[in-house]
């Protein structure tokens, strides 16, 4: 199999020359430079472990996948998308941060942004509701963080609850990058440009020049977009749509589209079959309306959805992820 190895491993080490002079070196960092603690939780493919950096003391969650198991699964290649996105991603406080990689004979470990908080889902069935503050809050924090990824290329695919994770200040992480579909980087369509320019050849020129829908079904059954039903295809504005389903979740309790089987909740997708209970907030129910529509083109984009009324006065960017985390209180009804 190909375990994909290369980059991001790197840390710094001072070290007493012979001459008694200190040297920086940069070293790879491995399994012993970590102490591991407590399982934070077990994915299907996956154990995740606090751990210590012996060095620094800095804590992480360390994700070990289990070579073998994943070879028996056929999953070598999410392995490796979700690691080639991850790498992609990594200047966005909204994204778990992937710090190093190494692996030794049995697993692969990931060094992760560590996320105390838990799922955003935890959080929500632990109040039942969000009112609109923690909505918009929660909100905001999701879309700045769709709107990096999609800036870099990254179509999630799979944006649940369960894959929004919260750090120490209650802050948004979003993981599972494991389903994403990688367009070319527009940041790398632009040097390979610049390149062309001067005369130098594209080589990922056939891949810059195609569509940007991704085929091939993936995703969780109650936010997975109509077109992903009906064309087998997903696109930036798909995300949006579980976008809409998240905003309807955190102020309702359940997610929009919800039935007895996969089938049915499909068939209710594709017809847009869903209500808002009693007393949903008339921005929210705009905002909702407006996401989850069926084609895909007519969606409010990320520009349009931030300055929707329902986010009036909600900073984005920077100032966002400043500011403290609203006290969680579901929502009570006028
Ligand atoms: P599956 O592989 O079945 O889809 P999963 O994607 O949740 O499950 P993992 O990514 O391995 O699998 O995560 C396993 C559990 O560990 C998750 O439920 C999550 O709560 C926890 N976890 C994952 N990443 C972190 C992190 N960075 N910090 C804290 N806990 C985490």
């Amino acid at each position: 199999a190909e375990w994909q190895e290369r980059g991001a491993a790197v840390g710094i080490r001072r070290e007493v020359d012979a001459n008694g002079r200190t040297v920086v070196r940069q070293v790879k960092k491995g399994v012993r430079d970590f102490s591991f603690g407590r399982v934070l939780g077990e994915g299907s493919y996956s154990s995740v472990y606090l751990a210590t950096d012996r060095q620094t003391l800095k804590e992480y969650a360390i994700k070990v996948l289990e070579k073998r198991h994943i070879l028996k699964e056929k999953k070598v290649k999410y392995v490796n998308i979700e690691k080639n996105t991850l790498n992609r991603l990594t200047e966005h406080p909204g994204i778990v941060r992937l710090y190093y990689t190494f692996q030794d004979e049995a697993s692969l470990y990931y060094v992760l942004d560590l996320c105390n908080g838990g799922e955003l889902l935890g959080v929500l069935k632990r109040t039942g509701t969000f009112d609109i503050e923690c909505t918009r809050f929660y909100g905001a924090q999701i879309l700045d963080a769709i709107e990096y990824m999609h800036s870099r290329g990254v179509i999630h695919r799979d944006l649940k609850p369960e894959n929004v994770l919260l750090d120490d200040a209650m802050h948004v992480k979003i993981t599972d990058f494991g389903t994403a579909k990688l367009l070319p980087d527009p940041r790398e369509a632009q040097k390979q440009q610049d390149a062309s320019a001067r005369g130098v050849p594209d080589p990922g020129r056939r891949e810059a020049e195609e569509d940007s829908r991704a085929a091939s079904f993936v995703g969780t059954a109650e936010y997975v977009s109509p077109e992903l039903l009906t064309n087998k295809s997903a696109c930036k504005a798909s995300d949006l749509w579980a976008f809409g389903c998240i905003i309807y979740q955190l102020l309702a309790g359940r997610p929009p589209f919800k039935a007895g089987s996969e089938y049915l909740t499909f068939q209710k997708i594709v017809n847009l079959e869903y209500e808002f209970p009693a007393g949903f907030p008339h921005a929210a129910r705009d905002l909702v309306e407006r996401l989850l529509v069926l084609d895909p083109s007519r969606r409010l984009t990320v520009e349009h959805i931030r300055n929707h009324e329902f986010f009036d006065g909600q900073p984005f960017g920077v100032g966002l992820w400043r500011s403290k985390a609203p006290r969680l209180r579901p929502y009570v009804p006028p």
